[in-house]
Parts: structure tokens; C-alpha cells; sequence
């Protein structure tokens, strides 16, 4: 009889175990190749899809690039080594890639270019990304909105403009989305870009850095606005955008009669939520990261079953060689009415770590 009950219960537990995953086949290893860790919103893009593929029975191997493109190249080439069977990349710069990937493409492995396009590479399978045109015209959007808000009786307005990192195809979309509301604006004479610093070649921020951006508007706050105000700046990412702040608070905006030009951002980081919260930091672009990751493990989920990934966009993104079959999903606009909700609701953050 105990003997009877041992079986029953290694029975049940090798069913358990099987039907836990923990006996379950392994899939593979997918490489996931992610920037950098400066920025919030990758860290968490990587733990999110790192967690996802375990729970899907493949072997993530994660690896941040610390921004340096020779590092990222390293990690992507020791992935293909160790036999990867797909690569997940947000590449720094993603033009330096051709090489690894035709390695990666003689191997067989397939390639899913994360949030950021790969440019001129023929292999690159697919991409998973944001409407990131619709960014910059949401950035922008709020950025007049605000702009009507908070100086509705000054008009022309004074707008400086800020651009992400040009090895970044992103910025561009950035950039181009945000100039389709201003440029409009600008050619009314309803707002004004005073340095007359305009396009990505004079307004980008390479590697995004916050440092960069503070540094540059200092330098326009005293070369330009010695006797007038600035009421806005356009920012694509919350990083530039708390460096901007700094630079203006330093020259005494935010206190007294000079109030907080209309400063807008993008990734809804925590800090950012925070500065909006405090009447600071116009607005953000939140774009669900999780959401993001999902989509990718489906597509990695797809083409290792044989079959097509779902996608929604076939026209939009030409990396030189190819459009590359991308999904698109849907940033929002966040500023102080939706941003403490929205954040809260989705889970993206606990209202404890908002309001510490
Ligand atoms: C991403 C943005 C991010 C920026 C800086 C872009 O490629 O799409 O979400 O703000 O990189 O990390």
C-alpha cells in the first residue's frame, strides 16, 4: 500500500512538473540585445521579455550594451556563437550592424529589430515598434496646447527645439511627426525659434544624453534669451527633457515672475512623472513597454512555429535595403490631468513609488 501511494505521488508530481513547464521542452535560446541601462524604460523592456520567453520555454540571454556600439556588437556576435536561434535587438546605432547580422543570417538566425529600426541589413525579419510619427506629433500637440494654457496672451511664442540621436532612425520620426503641428506654426509666425537652430542636423542629441541637452540650452539661453523669454521647448525624451528643465531653472525660470517654459518628453520615466506632478515637466509620451515585449515574444513565438508574425504596418519603415514588416502599437499623451491614473491604472507604477 505505501509503495502504491509513493508511485501515485512521483505520478503526480512528474505531471505537475510537466505541466509547469519545468520538464518542458526547451525551446531554444533567443539572444535579447538592449542599449543601455541609463534609461528606465530598457531595463525594463529587457526583465519584461526576459521573463516572458522563460514563462514560453526558451532561454533568454540578456545583455545591455552600456551605449557602446563596439560592446553591443560583442554581445550580439557571442549570442550567434552560443547558438542563438533568434536575436532581439534595440540597437545604439542602428547602422553598424550589417556585418554581425549577415553572420547572424549564415547562421540561420533570425532577427527582430526592437523598438529602434536596423538600417541597411537585408536581415532584418521583422520589427516591433511604436507609431513613432505619432510621438512627435503628440509631443507637439501638447506642446501648443500648453503653450495656449500657459502664455495664451504672448504671442509669438519663443520655441526651442531639441532632437533625439541622429545613429537613432527614431529621432527622425520624432522630429519629422513634431515638425508637422509646428512647422505650420512657424510659417504663420505664431511661433518663433529664436536661436534659428531647426532640423536634426542642429538639433539632434547624440545618445539621447541629458547631459548634452542641458549643456546646449544653456548655451541657447545665453546666447539668445539675454532680453527675451522662452515659453517652450520641444523634448522627445524625458532624459533631455530633465536636463532642459535644469538648465532653465539655473537661470531662474520657475521662480518669481519667470514662469516654467512648456517643456514636453517621452517614456513617462519616473522622474518626469514626478516633475509633471509638480507643475514642472509639461508633458510625457507613455508607451507601454510590456506591451511591447508581448508583441516581440509573439512574433519570436510565430516564426519559430513556421508561421508569419501578425503585423500592421508594410510601408512605413524602409531601412535602405528593405520595409521591414513592423507592428506598430499606439503611444499616449500624458501630462498632470491623465498622468497619475493612467500610471497608476496600467500597473506601470505603484501610486506609492509616484508619490514618495
Ligand atoms: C525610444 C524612446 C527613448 C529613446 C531614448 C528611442 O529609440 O523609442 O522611447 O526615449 O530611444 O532611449
Amino acid at each position: 500500500m505505501k509503495k502504491l501511494t509513493t508511485l501515485f505521488a512521483s505520478i503526480a508530481l512528474g505531471v505537475s512538473l510537466l505541466t509547469s513547464g519545468a520538464y518542458a521542452q526547451d525551446k531554444g535560446t533567443v539572444g535579447i540585445s538592449m542599449p543601455t541601462k541609463t534609461s528606465t524604460r530598457w531595463i525594463s523592456d529587457g526583465e519584461t521579455m526576459e521573463k516572458l520567453f522563460k514563462d514560453a520555454g526558451y532561454t533568454p540571454d540578456l545583455q545591455f550594451a552600456d551605449d557602446d556600439i563596439p560592446n553591443q556588437l560583442a554581445q550580439i556576435e557571442n549570442m550567434v556563437t552560443k547558438g542563438a536561434k533568434v536575436l532581439v535587438i534595440g540597437a545604439i546605432d542602428g547602422t553598424t550592424l550589417s556585418d554581425i547580422l549577415q553572420k547572424a543570417a549564415d547562421a540561420g538566425v533570425k532577427v527582430i529589430a526592437y523598438d529602434r529600426l536596423i538600417r541597411d541589413s537585408g536581415n532584418v525579419s521583422y520589427y516591433a515598434t511604436f507609431d513613432n510619427f505619432q510621438v512627435g506629433v503628440l509631443q507637439a500637440t501638447s506642446l501648443v496646447d500648453g503653450l495656449k494654457a500657459n502664455f495664451g496672451d504672448t504671442k509669438p511664442w519663443n520655441v526651442e527645439l531639441f532632437g533625439g540621436s541622429p545613429d537613432d532612425n527614431n529621432a527622425f520620426f520624432f522630429y519629422d511627426g513634431a515638425m508637422s503641428v509646428l512647422q505650420p506654426l512657424i510659417d504663420k509666425g505664431d511661433i518663433v525659434v529664436k536661436s534659428g537652430q531647426q532640423g536634426m542636423d542642429q538639433v539632434g542629441t547624440l545618445r539621447w544624453d541629458g547631459a548634452v541637452a542641458q549643456a546646449r540650452m544653456e548655451n541657447l539661453l545665453s546666447s539668445t534669451y539675454t532680453d527675451a523669454k522662452v515659453h517652450g521647448v520641444l523634448s522627445p525624451y524625458d532624459g533631455l527633457s530633465i536636463g532642459i528643465l535644469s538648465a532653465l531653472k539655473g537661470v531662474g525660470y520657475g521662480s518669481g515672475d519667470m514662469k516654467i517654459p512648456v517643456v514636453t518628453g517621452q517614456d513617462a520615466e519616473l522622474p518626469s512623472v514626478k516633475s509633471i506632478l509638480a507643475g514642472e515637466q509639461y508633458s510625457s509620451v507613455f508607451k507601454d513597454t510590456r506591451e511591447l515585449a508581448k508583441v516581440t515574444v509573439g512574433m519570436v513565438e510565430a516564426i519559430m512555429g513556421g508561421k508569419e508574425p501578425e503585423v500592421n504596418d508594410t510601408k512605413t519603415y524602409d531601412n535602405g535595403v528593405k520595409v521591414v514588416p513592423s507592428y506598430l502599437l499606439k503611444p499616449v499623451a500624458v501630462d498632470k490631468s491623465n498622468v497619475r491614473d493612467l500610471m497608476v491604472s496600467s500597473g506601470y507604477y505603484t501610486a506609492d513609488q509616484i508619490d514618495k
